[in-house]
C-alpha cells in the first residue's frame, strides 16, 4: 500500500482502539463535500445537477470543522464539487491538520496550479488528482479536452514544490485493461505517489448512466489489469484485501458507516454515493440511521456496488481479523486466475426508492430557513 508508515500507524492503532473498546460502527474516512459546484461536468458525475441556489451554497469553514471535531475518523477526506473552488479551502486544510488528521483534497487540479501558494506541504496532507487514465481517456471521462495536460502540469508544481499527490482514479466498463496498465506505468513517471481504484458507481443523475460497471464486469476488468500489472509495483493506496474483493476474491458486504460523508445539506445517509436522507449531527447520523437496510443484496441501489467508500471498511475490518490473509495478499498481489468467491444473493433485495425530488425540496428549504441562500458568492473557474 501507498500510504507512509506513520500514517498507518496512526490508523491502526485508531482501529485496534475502536475494537478493543468493543464499538461496532466506526468511521475511518471522514468525506466532506464542502461545496457542490464544478467547473467541469463529467458524464459520470451525479452531483453537478443540482439548481444554482445549491451549487452556490458551501460549509463555512467553522462548520467544516466543527464536523471534523464530531467524527472520530482519523482520516479526512475534502471532495466536492470541486473543492479549490471553495475560497477557504486552504483554512479548512490547516484546521484539520492542526486537529491531528490526516488530510486528502480530491481536485480535478484545474486551479491547483494557481492556488498552490495558499498551500503549505505537510506529512499528513495530500493532493488527490483525478486522473482517469491517459490523455485521450480522461479527457472523454470529463468530457473536456485539454484537462488531462492540465493536470500533469500541476502534478509537477506540486511535486516540485514539496506536495505528496496521489491520483484517483475511476475505471467504466470502456476501460482498456491494455491503457490502463500503460497509463499506471505513467504515473510513476511523474512522481505519483499512490492511486486510488473505483469502479464507476452509476449514479441515477449522472447524464451517462450507460458505461458504469457491474459486479461482473468489475471483477473481469481488475484481474485482467493486475495480470498486466504482476511485477509491476503499481503503488496503490487502498489494502491489500480490497484489491482482491475488487479482483472478485473476497465476499464482502458493505459498511457504509466507515465513510461518513459530510455536505451543504448536513450527514448523507446512508454513504457518499446515495442521498436517502440526511441528519443534522454525526450522531444523529450513526444513531439513527438503519444501516442494516443498506448494501449488497439489501437495496436495489446497492446491487452494483463495490466502491471503495462502502466495501475498503469492510476489507480493514478483515485485515484486522485475518492479518496473515492480508500479507500474503500484499505479497503476492490478487489472484486473478480461478473462480470467483460466491456472491451475496440479490434475490431478496428491496426496491429502489425514487425519492430525488422530495428530497431536493427539503434541502432547498432547509437552505433557505437557515438563511444560507441569501449570502451565497458566486464562484467561477477564476476564482
Ligand atoms: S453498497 Fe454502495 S451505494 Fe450501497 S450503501 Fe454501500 S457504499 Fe452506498
Amino acid at each position: 500500500m501507498a500510504v507512509p508508515l506513520h500514517q498507518s500507524i496512526r490508523i491502526g492503532s485508531y482501529i485496534v482502539r475502536q475494537h478493543l473498546s468493543g464499538n461496532k460502527r466506526y468511521p475511518l474516512v471522514l468525506m466532506m463535500e464542502p461545496l457542490f459546484r464544478c467547473n467541469l461536468t463529467c458524464a459520470g458525475c451525479g452531483k453537478i445537477d443540482y439548481p444554482d441556489a445549491i451549487l452556490n451554497s458551501r460549509i463555512s469553514v467553522a462548520d467544516a470543522l466543527a464536523s471534523i471535531d464530531e467524527c472520530p475518523a482519523p482520516v479526512v477526506v475534502l471532495a466536492g464539487g470541486e473543492p479549490l473552488l471553495h475560497r477557504e479551502m486552504d483554512q479548512i486544510v490547516e484546521g484539520a491538520l492542526a486537529r491531528g488528521k490526516i488530510v486528502f483534497v480530491c481536485t480535478n487540479a484545474l486551479l491547483l496550479e494557481k492556488k498552490l501558494d495558499s498551500f503549505k506541504p505537510h506529512k499528513n496532507f495530500t493532493w488527490t488528482v483525478h486522473l482517469d487514465g491517459n490523455r485521450e481517456d480522461h479527457d472523454r471521462a470529463v468530457s473536456r479536452e485539454g484537462t488531462f495536460d492540465q493536470a500533469v502540469s500541476a502534478i509537477k508544481a506540486a511535486k516540485a514544490r514539496g506536495f505528496q499527490v496521489n491520483i484517483n482514479c475511476t475505471l467504466f466498463n470502456n476501460a482498456d485493461a491494455e491503457r490502463m496498465a500503460e497509463f499506471f506505468d505513467y504515473t510513476k513517471t511523474i512522481g505519483i505517489g499512490g492511486i486510488t481504484l473505483s469502479p464507476g458507481y452509476a449514479y441515477e443523475r449522472a447524464p451517462d448512466t450507460e458505461h458504469f460497471l457491474n459486479r461482473r464486469a468489475t471483477k473481469e476488468l481488475f484481474r485482467k489489469l493486475f495480470r498486466l500489472g504482476k511485477g509491476k509495483k503499481w503503488e496503490f493506496t487502498q489494502s491489500s484485501l480490497f484489491m482482491d474483493f475488487l479482483a472478485g476474491n473476497q465476499t464482502y458486504q458493505c459498511t457504509p458507516w466507515g465513510n461518513p460523508t459530510r455536505n451543504v445539506f448536513g450527514w448523507q445517509r446512508p454513504c457518499y454515493l446515495l442521498g436517502e436522507g440526511y441528519a443534522k449531527t454525526y450522531k444523529e447520523l450513526m444513531e439513527e440511521t438503519n444501516w442494516d437496510s443498506y448494501g449488497t443484496g439489501k437495496y436495489e441501489k446497492c446491487a452494483d456496488c463495490m466502491v471503495h467508500s462502502g466495501y475498503e471498511a469492510t476489507a480493514v475490518t478483515d485485515t484486522i481479523s485475518h492479518p496473515l490473509k492480508a500479507a500474503l495478499v500484499a505479497l503476492r498481489g490478487p489472484r486473478t486466475e480461478g473462480p470467483f468467491a460466491p456472491d451475496l444473493p440479490l434475490d431478496n433485495q428491496r426496491p429502489a426508492i425514487d425519492n430525488y425530488d422530495e428530497l431536493m425540496a427539503k434541502n432547498l428549504e432547509m437552505l433557505h430557513t437557515e438563511g444560507r441562500t441569501n449570502n451565497l458568492h458566486r464562484v467561477s473557474q477564476g476564482n
